[in-house]
């Protein structure tokens, strides 16, 4: 017989196969998901938190410059007063530098940009012509200026902070300029430099032209370029926020905002780094909070596929052994649970109850004489070893027809057919369950009757010869036969010569005449 194939793919197997596949395919896509909406987040969160910082730097400074410029106004209305008193313009600009601690020095310039007078801290310049690009700003503007980031003469790094002088009818006189030293430490520095954001931050102030004013790492510059920040990065919009590249060319992510009185623009930058590892922090949250799920999951599925499998894996097993005699039993166990399982299941059980009742149908008619429906010569045999383990004598008789040629040839073979089925229904009649009564071919048989002595065999052969004799056969009339007895112990005496000792008697029973019983 061949040898079932090993199939690697079982049904479990590709349960199981079909159900993790999918399962993977559900869990990855979700954790992309919730990648991707974290990521938003967190970058959207960092955004608006730089944004409402520079927000809150720009504000700061716009308070500052506010509250300066309102000062300065009120002085330059006093100058405007007395712009001729040289003195009191003197005491008045050493009064506002005294006072507010704010700047660096003060001082009143003529509308020819000559300085009219100057604090006391400054009182050398007194009479010095300015040449800066603010002192040309406030005279051709006549309006409050905020400078950009310069040196002075002096080497000092300032911004000037100036408001036009007119007198009482308005005429321009010239301007009050108020120095802010840019050094470290100084009221601009604290302001912007105030290191209570996160560590990676870096902060930039851009003036209206563009250029970058301040740098968190090198502080005020004086215009110096700086890579990708510029103005044009923010689109003209006051304050926002932007995601770009830094000068090390990393992802970075910035918040903006423009102040109102200098127009400067803050920008508040640092690396998406720190972002991408919180968010990797949250994914292996999210994947430790599911992790117990996933493995529920797999758990319920692994039982399942086995739960759905078993019954066709139980068929499927008996399906080997279909031709033996406790399957039918064995398969009545499986819980069939589910349609198609239980359909396979009775129509396996209708099979081998059909296959099992053709064996048996096969094995009679291979040991059984059809005609007669006695034992044939393979049917003796086949029953002959149990007989003769179990008896301790058995008789035998075998028998013959006489004349038969002559009753096949005087009134055909159907006839002789029936006299051979007649004297079997004889031999039947005068037999016991447990005889074997055997057809050995043509019009002869063996009767091998179990626990039957001499006597009691030759009694039997002696009553079914009368009874032949005594009978009319159909189409035939009288019929007689001769028979051989003999008798054995199977534990002393091998059956086949016992068989021959019958056949010898037989032959007697021929030659001394036909119609007798010899026995021997
Ligand atoms: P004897 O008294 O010596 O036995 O003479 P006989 O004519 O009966 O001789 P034998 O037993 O040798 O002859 C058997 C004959 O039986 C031969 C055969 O034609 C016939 N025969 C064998 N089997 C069948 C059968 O199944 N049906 C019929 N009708 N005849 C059979
Ligand atoms: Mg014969
Ligand atoms: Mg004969």
């Amino acid at each position: 017989m061949d040898q079932p194939r090993r199939f690697a793919f079982t049904l479990k197997r590709l349960i199981l196969l079909l159900a993790l596949v999918s399962t993977l395919i559900i869990l990855l896509s979700s954790y992309l998901a919730i990648f991707q909406v974290e990521r938003k987040l967190l970058i959207d969160s960092s955004l608006r938190a730089s944004q409402s910082y520079a927000a809150r730097l720009s504000l700061t400074a716009d308070l500052f410059f506010n509250a300066a410029q309102k000062q300065l106004v009120f002085s330059a209305g006093l100058l405007g007063e007395e712009f001729d008193n040289l003195y009191a313009i003197a005491e008045e600009a050493d009064r506002l530098q005294i006072q507010s601690k704010r700047y660096s020095s003060v001082l009143v310039v003529d509308k020819s940009g000559v300085v009219r007078a100057a604090s006391r801290n400054s009182a050398n310049m007194t009479g010095l012509r300015l040449v800066s690009d603010a002192n040309t700003q406030a005279l051709t503007t006549q309006n409050p200026v905020i400078s950009s980031p310069f040196r002075t003469a002096q080497n000092n790094h300032i911004i000037a902070m100036s408001v036009p002088i007119r007198n009482t009818r308005g005429k321009y006189l010239g301007y009050l300029v108020a120095e802010i030293t840019l050094q470290q430490g100084g009221i601009i520095d604290s302001l912007i430099n105030a290191r209570n954001y996160r560590k990676d931050a870096y902060i930039y102030v851009i003036d209206n032209e563009g250029d970058v004013l301040y740098r968190a790492a090198d502080g005020w510059t004086e215009s110096t370029p700086q890579g990708n920040v510029n103005k044009a990065l923010l689109e003209g919009r006051d304050q926002g926020f932007l995601h770009m590249k830094n000068l090390q060319g990393e992802d970075s992510l910035a918040g903006f905002s423009t102040m109102e009185i200098s127009g400067w623009t803050v920008l508040v930058l640092h690396p998406a780094r720190a972002d991408v590892v919180l968010l990797y922090q949250v994914m292996l949250q999210v994947l430790i909070y599911t992790l117990p799920f996933v493995i529920l999951v797999f758990i319920v599925i692994w039982l399942l596929a086995r739960y759905i499998s078993r019954p066709l894996r139980q068929l499927a097993s008996k399906a080997d052994t279909m031709d033996s005699q406790d399957v039918s039993a064995e398969i009545q166990q499986i819980n069939a649970w589910y349609y198609e399982a239980s359909k396979l299941k009775s129509v396996m059980l209708q099979g081998i109850r059909l296959l099992h009742q053709r064996i048996e149908k096969l094995s009679t008619q291979a040991h059984t004489d059809p005609m007669t429906g006695l034992l044939n010569r393979r049917g003796l045999y086949e029953q002959v070893d149990k007989l003769l383990g179990e008896e301790s004598q058995i008789g035998v008789v075998t028998l013959d027809i006489d004349h038969f040629k002559v009753i096949n040839d005087t009134f055909g073979h159907d006839v002789g057919d029936a006299v051979i089925t007649q004297l079997s229904r004889l031999i039947l009649g005068n037999s016991r369950d447990d005889d074997l009564l055997c057809r050995m071919g043509g019009e002869e048989f063996l009767l091998l009757l179990p626990g039957t002595s001499l006597t009691r065999a030759v009694q039997l052969a002696e009553r079914l010869r009368r009874q032949v004799a005594g009978q009319n056969f159909e189409g035939a009339g009288n019929v007689t036969i001769s028979l051989g007895v003999t008798h054995f112990n199977p534990a002393k005496v091998n059956i086949d010569s016992a068989l021959k000792s019958a056949d010898k008697a037989l032959y007697q029973a021929k030659n001394d005449g036909r119609n007798r019983v010899v026995s021997r």
